[in-house]
C-alpha cells in the first residue's frame, strides 16, 4: 500500500472523487484534490501539531492529518477519476503533498509526470525540504509542476524548533525551510509558492504578521491555517487561536499579500495585537464587505481564489467557519466583521468598525 503504486485522498478529495459517499455542509464543493504519499511506517518527522508525525503513531494508529482521516487508494484508479472530473469545472487543481522520508522525492517526481501527463489540471506540489536539494526543485518543475507549497507553518525560528525541531526531536530546520522556499520563487517564478503557516501554535499576532510579509516580501504569499487540535498529536489538548486573532490574522494576510500593506504600516498593542491595519484603515469596511479575507487562501485555480478551497479543514461542521471554502455569504460577513474584535480589543485608529 506504499507510494507511488497507493497514495491517500483527504475525506473531501474522496468525496469529489466518488470513492466516499456524502456532501459537505453548506453545500460546499472541493475544487483541489489533495493526495498524500504514504510509506509504511510513515513519515520519519515528529512535529507537535501533526497527527502523522512518529510519537502519533505510537500513542494511536491514526491516520488523521488536518482534521480529517486520509484512506489510500490505488495511484491508477485515482488518476481515472480525475480524468473524468477535470473537464467538469469544479476540480481546477490537484496538490501532492510529500511527507518526509527518504523515498519522497523520487516518487514525487514519477507521479508528477504522471500526474501532468494523464490528468489536464494544474500541479501543486506540498513539499518536504528536509529531504531535498535545491536541485530537486528544478526537477520537480521540469517533472511538470506548476505550483509549490512550502508547510513552514510557525511563525518563528523558535516554535519552529520547539515544534518541528529540535523540541521534538525532529529533523526539521527553520533555515533550510525558508531556503527551500527562497529558491523556489526563483525556479518557478514570483508568485508561483507559497508558505503554510498555522495560527494558534503559541505565537504572537506580531510574529505571524512578520512571517506573512517575510513571505510576501520575497515574492510569494501565505496559506493560512488555524490550528486544530490533531487526535493523536502532542498537541491535541491545546485550544484553537480565538476567532477574533484568527479574522485579525485573515485579515492582515489578505492586506499583505494584495500589497495595500507592508508589516511595518500595521499598529500592534502592548501584546502585540494587532490594533491598527495602517494606511488600509480607510477602505477596510470595503475590504471587509468583500468576505474575501475570510476565504480559504491557498494555490488558484480558474480565478485568482483559491482552488484549494479545504472545505471544513479547520474545524468541525458544528462550529464557526474559520476558512469559508465558498464566498461568504452577507450574514457570514457580518458575523466575521463582529468576530474581529469581539475580545473586546478595542482598535487604535479609527475606519475599523
Ligand atoms: S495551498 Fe493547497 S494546493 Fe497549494 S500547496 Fe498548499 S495544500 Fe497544495
Amino acid at each position: 500500500m506504499d507510494s507511488p503504486d497507493h497514495l491517500r485522498l483527504s475525506l473531501a478529495a474522496a468525496m469529489e472523487l466518488g470513492f466516499a459517499p456524502g456532501t459537505f455542509h453548506r453545500d460546499a464543493r472541493l475544487h483541489c484534490v489533495n493526495l498524500l504519499l504514504t510509506y509504511d511506517p510513515g513519515c520519519r518527522a515528529n512535529c507537535a501539531f501533526c497527527g502523522l508525525s512518529r510519537d502519533s503513531r505510537q500513542r494511536l494508529d491514526n491516520k488523521q492529518f488536518i482534521r480529517v482521516s486520509w484512506k489510500a487508494f490505488r495511484t491508477d484508479d485515482i488518476i481515472d477519476r480525475l480524468k473524468r472530473v477535470q473537464e467538469h469545472g469544479v476540480v481546477q487543481r490537484v496538490c501532492l503533498s510529500m511527507i518526509t522520508h527518504p523515498r519522497a522525492v523520487t516518487d514525487t517526481l514519477a507521479l508528477t509526470e504522471r500526474l501532468t501527463t494523464e490528468v489536464n489540471l494544474p500541479l501543486s506540489l506540498l513539499i518536504s525540504p528536509t529531504v531535498m536539494t535545491t536541485d530537486d526543485l528544478a526537477s520537480m518543475r521540469d517533472a511538470g509542476a506548476e505550483r509549490i507549497g512550502v508547510a513552514i507553518d510557525c511563525a518563528t525560528e523558535a516554535l519552529f524548533d520547539r515544534m518541528r525541531g529540535r523540541g521534538v526531536k525532529g529533523p526539521h530546520r527553520w533555515d533550510h525551510y525558508w531556503g527551500i522556499y527562497s529558491r523556489s520563487l526563483e525556479i518557478f517564478g514570483p508568485g508561483m509558492s507559497g508558505v503554510h503557516l498555522i495560527c494558534g501554535l503559541g505565537e504572537t499576532e506580531r510574529e505571524l504578521c512578520a512571517a506573512m510579509a517575510r513571505a510576501h516580501d520575497q515574492g510569494g504569499s501565505t496559506h493560512l491555517f488555524s490550528f486544530f487540535p490533531e487526535r493523536a498529536s502532542v498537541l491535541y489538548e491545546q485550544p484553537q487561536p480565538p476567532l477574533a486573532v484568527y479574522r485579525r490574522i485573515q485579515l492582515a494576510r489578505y492586506l499583505i499579500d494584495h500589497d495595500l500593506i507592508g508589516f511595518v504600516d500595521l499598529d500592534f498593542d502592548d501584546q502585540d495585537r494587532i490594533a491598527g491595519f495602517g494606511p488600509a484603515d480607510d477602505d477596510l469596511e470595503r475590504v471587509i464587505a468583500s468576505g474575501e479575507p475570510f476565504r480559504t487562501s491557498g494555490c488558484p485555480g480558474q480565478t485568482p481564489a483559491a482552488a484549494c478551497n479545504r472545505p471544513f479543514a479547520n474545524e468541525r461542521p458544528s462550529q464557526r467557519l474559520r476558512n469559508f471554502p465558498f464566498p461568504p455569504h452577507e450574514t457570514d460577513v457580518a458575523l466575521c466583521r463582529e468576530q474581529l474584535f469581539e475580545d473586546c480589543f478595542a482598535p487604535a485608529q479609527g475606519g475599523i468598525r
